[in-house]
């Protein structure tokens, strides 16, 4: 082999070693995302991530209509309800509803008003959806109203809260549930039982009402209160039916329910 051959192969060679280190790299690279998307795949099957995206979905009432909590989120929304979290953001939630009350010029008129659905909102029903399967089994009326007229609901804390702060801001507070008028006694019996006191007035479905979607139902009542003078500044309730529509609050609170959903 003469000299000039030599220099001619000393370059390919060389390019032989990187062409294969680079080869070796772009097969690393492959087998590192392949791994990664596996992790992926993993991470999305995982019923605690995928139940909690749910949890975010339904609350931002991206769903729409729902019926059941999906079975495999079981377990993660018994968590959520009873591990802490569903405190905390409703405590949080209750924050932001009192920080947005101590802004408002409330007047000495009494026409300053608040209006709060009761059940997830004022009171709690958690004690019958622990024997209930929280919310993954169709929901059954007859067992509800039973609970209902047992009149042992205790209140959400948050929601006692504000509700007491806002008395003391002098703020008028219309109740507003999707109870019907048969229920009456007991939901007042209810509510003094968990700690509140002093509303204004409580709105239930009354013949007229039945059959009306509760957005319709609670928008006409809001109508009826504004029609007497008042001004809603503040509107809690666990549900979107509870808080759009028309006549509705200057500001309006989205309490957490993993559980149910109202149209
Ligand atoms: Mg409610």
């Amino acid at each position: 082999m003469d000299f000039g051959r030599i220099l001619i192969l000393i370059p390919l060679i060389l390019l032989s070693f990187v062409s294969s280190n680079d080869s070796h790299s772009i097969i690393r690279m492959r087998t590192d995302l392949s791994d990664s998307y596996a992790g992926v795949r993993k991470i999305r099957v995982d019923d605690s991530l995928y139940c909690d995206s749910w949890r975010f979905v339904i609350e931002a009432n991206d769903a729409g209509k729902w019926s059941t909590v999906p079975k495999r989120c079981l377990e993660f929304v018994k968590e959520y309800m009873t591990g802490g979290r569903y405190t905390s953001d409703s405590e949080i939630v209750a924050d932001y509803a009192v920080a947005f009350a101590k802004t408002v010029n409330v007047s000495t008129n009494r026409k300053d008003a608040w209006v709060f659905d009761i059940d997830e909102t004022l009171l709690s029903n958690l004690p019958y959806y622990r024997d209930n399967e929280y919310g993954s089994e169709p929901f059954d009326e007859a067992s509800f109203d039973l609970w209902v007229d047992s009149s042992v609901a205790p209140a959400l804390p948050a929601s006692l809260r504000l509700y007491n702060e806002l008395r003391k801001l002098n703020f008028t507070i219309f109740l507003l549930t999707g109870r019907t008028e048969n229920q009456r006694t007991s939901t007042i019996e209810n509510m003094l039982f968990a700690g509140y006191s002093g509303w204004e007035k409580l709105f239930l479905r009354g013949a007229s009402d039945l059959g009306k979607l509760a957005t319709v139902y609670k928008s006409e009542k809001r109508r009826e209160i504004e029609s007497a003078g008042y001004t809603i500044h503040g509107n809690s309730g666990d549900q979107w039916s509870d808080l759009t529509g028309f006549a509705v609050a200057t500001r309006s609170f989205k309490l957490p329910n993993p559980m149910y959903y109202i149209a």
